[in-house]
């Protein structure tokens, strides 16, 4: 089974990065599997702060290796070195119409969220074909995504059938997605972790960064003294407990509703549960992050193996558009 999926390097990964998609890449990586560094897609909304883009390569890269992807079993490249991604984006391009990317729920979403930056852009309107491209030059089937990025699998798969019916050809199958099982995970401040909000926790944090933050989480905001009884349910803290403390959170619910318990050692008995979860991690890390040339030969390596896949498919592709005989 052919597995394709990505990172933008917009920065150090976190914790909603490693148990939303990280985690299922590891599972995945003995199926036949390639992981890539999307830096063309970083570009559609960094294109302004560019300095920052190739050293977050590198850092999406020491930490996939840190969290257990091993480039035996998986092929691990940077996106913008193989150029038969912009090649068949560009196909698809062509014939891929207006009115589909206009109507994308996630592209309208991104420009409310995103609403600081200018993103009226050809580049970030046409995301979904280069994602597309990415995928279906793998002749990937599945695809482990987020449930924001549905919409351009949908995508991904139309554009196909598009594909297929105009040149007459079936030369892609229909990518399916895989869905992480992990819930969403909430930064410090309970909002769903992500950079945009400044909340995460990340894998190259220090223990002692970890418990610094984890001081000043959110916690059930009706509990304002150590006498009132607390609601676990609405408190970010807990939510994390269930992740990383699992041994004890009904003794921590319980002892919160009866308010046998303060917020301050609540929230550093799960400081040392997510601490426990983050040192091999960290340990690794460190490790790979000595090891810039061994990293460079890994990328080299996986870039080579990824254009193997990417010219054959591109050659079938501009063959059956008649660009090639
Ligand atoms: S005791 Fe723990 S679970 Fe309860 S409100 Fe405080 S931090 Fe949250």
């Amino acid at each position: 089974m052919r597995v394709l999926s990505g990172t933008r390097p917009t920065g150090k990964l976190h914790l909603g990065n490693l148990l939303g998609a990280i985690d299922n890449f590891r599972k995945l990586q003995g199926e036949d599997a390639f992981f890539m560094i999307a830096d063309w897609h970083a570009l559609t909304t960094e294109y302004e702060s560019h300095t920052q883009i190739a050293d977050n390569v590198m850092e999406v890269v020491t930490d996939y290796l840190a969290s257990g992807l091993d480039p035996a079993q998986c092929t691990i490249f940077i996106q913008s070195e193989v150029p038969e991604h912009v090649e068949l984006a560009m196909i698809f391009s062509m014939i891929t119409p207006l009115a589909w990317l206009e109507r994308n729920p996630t592209y309208k979403d991104q420009l409310k969220e995103l609403s600081g930056k200018e993103l009226h852009t050809h580049g970030f309107l046409g995301y979904p074909v280069l994602q597309a491209a990415d995928i279906l030059l793998y002749k990937a089937e599945k695809v482990p995504v987020g449930e924001d990025q549905l919409p351009h699998l949908e995508l991904a798969r139309e554009v196909a059938r598009r594909f297929h019916h105009l040149y007459g050809v079936e030369m892609f199958p229909e990518p399916a997605a895989i869905m992480t099982t992990t819930p969403k995970v909430l930064g410090t401040d309970g909002r769903k972790m992500s950079k945009s909000y400044n909340n995460c926790i990340y894998l190259a944090d220090t223990a002692e960064e970890v418990i610094g933050k984890i001081k000043g989480m959110m916690t059930d905001p009706a509990r304002k003294r150590r006498q009132d009884k607390g609601n676990p349910e609405v408190c970010p803290v807990y939510y994390h407990h269930k992740l990383f403390n699992p041994g004890n959170v009904e003794t921590v619910a319980h002892e919160c509703r009866e308010a046998l318990r303060g917020c301050v050692d609540c929230k550093m008995e799960m400081a040392a549960g997510m601490n426990r979860f983050l040192e091999p991690i960290r340990t690794r890390r460190n490790e790979w992050t000595n090891r810039k040339e061994d990293i460079r030969q890994i990328l080299d390596q996986g870039c080579r193996k990824a254009r193997e896949v990417a010219g054959q498919t591109l050659h079938e592709a501009m063959k059956a558009v008649g660009l090639r005989k």
